[in-house]
């Protein structure tokens, strides 16, 4: 099932980051456009190359300009001609804005130091040329302010036509960065794992490697811990701060209701994620099994909510769409010292999506909601939120919805609870489990006797930012590799071109 999922997730736009990074391996310029009408157009722009200090060529590319792509431009864009079919338009107020050199951006803090306020509207290039680093355009203010922009910069942030619609090249080799995998009940002949020695030791190899286990799968074991809260805590931390929230920072429970919430029981708890009831759920949820004694059962289930979703939108288009649209209120109102909802109270789909076909028309929109209107394309997945004991009131639902709705989620609990879909794993003390709590549901079976578990969440930010850095030091990046020899390029130990600024 590892290997249908696989194709899944190729079928789904899971993979499109990873696709887009192997399109910019393109770079540095491969291609040998032949626009002879544009090349005069670019070539005229150089002739007429100011007395300004031109950019400095690197020495160690030695990039022909027959070469390089065709620059060309007009009264409000710079259109650059990556090869003969592939064009990016950059609009003149947009490379102004974006410029990085010393006086429009902080090289050390990474900070906009420009005012984009004072940029003229009718801001326009004096000069555009095609150097081997990068555009480089002249301004028509009074300073002839000069502007350079790497290739691979702009192939990346290209918006028109955006960068994820260039056709993928053969010769690109993978970048590193592992796709998501998407995966149903087989992934338990070889679940993702790393040691807890690999995790905790110097160098951040293995921290690497389990977090990259948790981007690619949504989860990932953690053998051989201390079966002791101390050295759980510890591996928590690797990651980053500890979340604190209603239950606590660092938790460590047995069934006694301690808390008002059945995790604090020993009844059976479907698959779910949790803090539906927050705006932000936390992002990781690490947990270890410390002592489970008198009794049986307590297996733990994880479900891949990527991989159901996309069962689902295969299946059931209506439904998949009505659960990507339809807002679910939740609220955590078991102890009287808290009353916990998402802002805003009438909460956020299932299936949570960026960058669909109307960018900006979001979650948000109208105050009732299931109409069968706004058919365009849902986007990119990037959240799950399903907790159904924690929902609250569905009065916001249009009367016609209503039926449709529950149809919608009982067709996403069958496919949730299909045997194909769950893992059931039943862990022992000395193995922990980090959960990406944006993807992956968990639930558990019923047991008896008494169990100690402790963990802790760790907030999305906190998990994407060590990952982030953890690549930069494990991974290659093609922007980052195609830029470093660029003159005050990498200033403090990072890159004015970083792809995340
Ligand atoms: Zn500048």
């Amino acid at each position: 099932m590892l290997r249908g999922a696989r194709t899944l997730s190729t079928a789904c736009s899971v993979a499109r980051r990873a696709s887009l990074a192997r399109n910019l391996r393109k770079f540095p310029l491969q291609a040998k456009p032949h626009i002879p009408s544009t090349r005069s157009l670019a070539s005229a722009a150089q002739a007429q190359a100011p007395t300004h200090t031109p950019t400095p060529e690197s020495s160690q590319s030695p990039v022909r300009t027959q070469d390089l792509p065709i620059v060309s431009n007009d009264a409000k864009q710079v259109a650059v001609g990556w090869d003969t079919r592939t064009w990016s338009k950059f609009h003149n107020i947009w490379l102004r804005d974006h410029c990085r050199c010393p006086k429009c951006f902080h090289a050390i803090t990474k900070q906009r130091l420009l005012n984009t306020f004072e940029i003229p509207r009718d801001i326009a290039p004096l000069t555009v040329a095609a150097k081997p680093d990068g555009l480089e355009v002249t301004w028509n203010t009074s300073d002839a302010h000069i502007s350079l922009y790497p290739w691979s910069w702009l192939r990346f942030n290209s918006y028109d036509p955006p960068s994820s619609s260039f056709a993928p090249s053969p010769s690109i080799t993978d970048d590193g960065k592992p796709e998501k995998v998407l995966w149903g009940a087989k992934i338990q002949q070889s679940p993702p794992t790393v040691t807890y020695e690999q995790v905790m030791e110097e160098g951040d190899a293995g921290l690497y490697k389990w977090l990259e286990n948790v981007d690619k799968f949504g989860f990932s074991f953690v053998t051989g811990v201390p079966p002791t809260p101390e050295a759980t805590e510890e591996l928590s931390e690797r990651i980053g701060f500890i979340r604190e929230t209603q239950y606590g920072k660092f938790w460590d429970f047995t069934s006694d209701l301690a808390k008002g919430d059945t995790a604090y029981t020993t009844l059976a708890l479907g698959a779910h994620t949790d803090n539906t009831y927050f705006t932000d759920p936390c992002g990781l949820q690490l947990f270890h099994l410390l002592s489970h004694t008198g009794g049986t059962g307590g297996s733990t289930l994880l479900v891949d909510g990527f991989y159901v979703a996309s069962l689902l939108k295969s299946l059931h288009p209506e439904a998949y769409h009505l659960l990507s649209t339809v807002p679910v209120p939740a609220h955590a109102a078991g102890e009287p010292s808290a009353l916990y909802q998402p802002s805003p109270v009438r909460g956020y789909p299932v299936l949570g999506h960026v960058g669909g076909s109307s960018f900006s028309s979001g979650t948000g929109g109208s105050s009732t909601f299931g109409g069968e209107s706004g058919k365009e394309g849902e986007g990119e997945l990037v959240q799950v939120r399903w907790n159904n004991d924690d929902r609250s009131v569905m009065s916001h639902l249009e009367p016609a919805v209503v039926e449709k709705w529950y149809d919608a989620i009982r067709l996403w609990n069958k496919a949730l609870t299909s045997p194909d879909s769950q893992y059931w794993v039943q862990l022992t003390p000395g193995t922990a489990v980090v959960v990406d709590n944006h993807r992956v549901l968990h639930g558990r079976s019923a047991f008896t006797g008494k169990r100690r578990m402790c963990g802790a969440y760790i907030g999305v930010d906190e998990y994407r930012s060590k990952l982030a850095v953890l690549r930069e030091r494990f991974a290659s990046d093609p922007v980052l590799e195609a830029t470093k020899d660029i003159p005050e390029s990498v200033v403090a130990g990072r890159s004015v071109w970083h792809t995340a600024l």
